[in-house]
């Protein structure tokens, strides 16, 4: 199947005369006849539900639907895309460990790697994405782990070089995560560039109606954790905490995921709702029809702004002549998202009144969903960085972030134009 057939059709398969759509499971638990039955659950020697901080059957039907698209072998979903991306890491670091991670990514992450990670014991090195990569190679100790990325980072519209970044994971006998909420599966699949293991906030397009919070998981399965054992013990030496398992010899490509699953999600419990994971069912349904329109909207938008003489600069990798059209045209064919970021000439202030005189585009903290809205990451999701950390996000103070949702294009550039003309 083509990846907008398996938008549809992949995942939850109901047999006959069972429900059309995923069905909602609003059940903590499940019954077993005999004692026996559910001490083989306990053992993960049998598989079967019996609680729905582990397992649930919406959450796994519309974590199946993703992984198809995504290319993967198993996933989960979280509650937030904040959890997913702790999972993802923490799954294969432990105190006194050290991992790589490009400086340019989504505020919360920097933060959870950089000030609460730390706390655990875990050392994250923020990198420039765009090094070479020998120099990148400099920054790889004897107790790095993984290194990590986003496919488009939020909010500075950069477009990972993912062949680079699976060479420097795999030189060194690590995998490579990144976090493919911008992108999606519908326009990027990590997975096929040699990425080892994907994440998402499915806040974003992925639910695409500003309606759930929750995250994702996917395994590619490919990453051989036995060919670097001594790095990663969690999974290459018996789980005391789980009967003396080995989860890389006993799951094989199923490791990972099965590990996240009974260790993680059983002692921290991130579970997303299977209310939500019935909207991610739901919002992956429509997310490659969504997609084409978010990106058609987005260039007519930014070819607007990048024409306009109030506007001192737009980044957006699908207009010609952007730092990372190359890169984007090399591994998201199809167009990017519908997420830009742009500055106003005349700094902070002119840029404030611009904000406020607009009357369709609203001022949310959102990204990503069928409404228009904008965001000054500066003073609302970076504030809480200092200026330095700041430019070393490639963060630039007058940074506007624009994400463009499903309205009529014509409207959006005739609200912006108005509030341009208030400055
Ligand atoms: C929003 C976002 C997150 C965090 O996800 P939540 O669902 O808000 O916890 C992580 N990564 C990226 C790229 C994001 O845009």
């Amino acid at each position: 199947m083509n990846i907008d057939t398996k938008c549809v059709q992949s995942g939850y398969r109901p047999g006959n005369g069972e429900p059309r759509q995923l069905p909602i499971y609003q059940s903590t638990t499940w019954k077993y006849s005999t004692s026996e039955e559910m001490g083989k659950l306990f053992d993960l020697e049998a598989s079967g539900y019996f609680y729905t901080r582990l397992q649930n059957p919406t959450n796994d039907g519309a974590a199946s639907k993703l992984c198809e698209m995504e290319g993967g072998v198993a996933a989960m979903l979280t509650s937030s895309g904040q959890a997913a991306n702790f999972y993802a890491v923490f799954n294969i670091c432990e105190c006194g460990d050290h991992f790589i991670s490009s400086s340019s990514i989504y505020g919360g992450t920097y933060n959870l790697f950089g000030v609460s990670m730390k706390k655990m014991g875990i050392e994250c090195t923020f990198v420039d994405q765009d090094l070479p990569l020998e120099e990148l190679q400099k920054y790889i100790r004897p107790n790095t782990k993984c290194i990590f990325g986003e496919t488009i980072t939020n909010p500075t519209c950069t477009v990972l070089d993912f062949d680079k970044f699976a060479k420097l994971a795999h030189n060194n006998g690590i995998p490579l995560i990144v976090d493919n909420t911008f992108a999606t599966p519908i326009n990027c699949r990590p997975i096929e560039h040699g990425v080892d293991i994907v994440t998402h906030s499915t806040t974003k397009y992925i639910d695409g109606h500003a309606s759930s919070v929750g995250g994702a998981i996917i395994d590619s399965g490919n990453f051989d954790w036995m060919a670097s054992a001594d790095k990663f013990p969690g999974l290459t030496t018996p789980d005391e905490s789980y009967h003396g398992l080995t989860y890389a010899t006993a799951f094989g490509k199923g490791a990972y995921i099965t590990k996240a699953t009974a260790q993680l999600m059983r002692d921290f419990g991130s579970i997303q709702a299977p209310q939500n994971a019935y909207y991610v069912q739901i919002g992956l349904e429509s997310l490659s029809a969504r997609m084409e329109r978010h990106c058609r909207n987005a260039k007519k938008v930014a070819e607007f702004l990048a024409n306009n003489d109030k506007i001192a600069w737009v980044h957006y990798s699908d207009l010609e002549g952007d730092k990372y059209h190359d890169l984007q045209l090399k591994y998201l064919p199809k167009g990017s998202c519908g997420v830009m970021c742009f500055g106003i000439k005349g700094g902070r202030e002119q840029s404030i009144r611009f904000m406020d005189s607009l009357k369709l585009i609203s001022i949310v903290t959102h990204v990503a969903d069928a409404k228009t809205c904008l965001l000054h990451p500066a003073s609302h999701t970076h504030r809480q960085l200092t200026d330095d950390q700041l430019r070393e996000a490639g963060v630039a103070p007058d940074l506007i972030r624009l994400s463009i949702g499903l309205e009529d294009a014509d409207d959006l550039i005739e609200d912006i134009k108005q509030a341009l003309d208030k400055i």
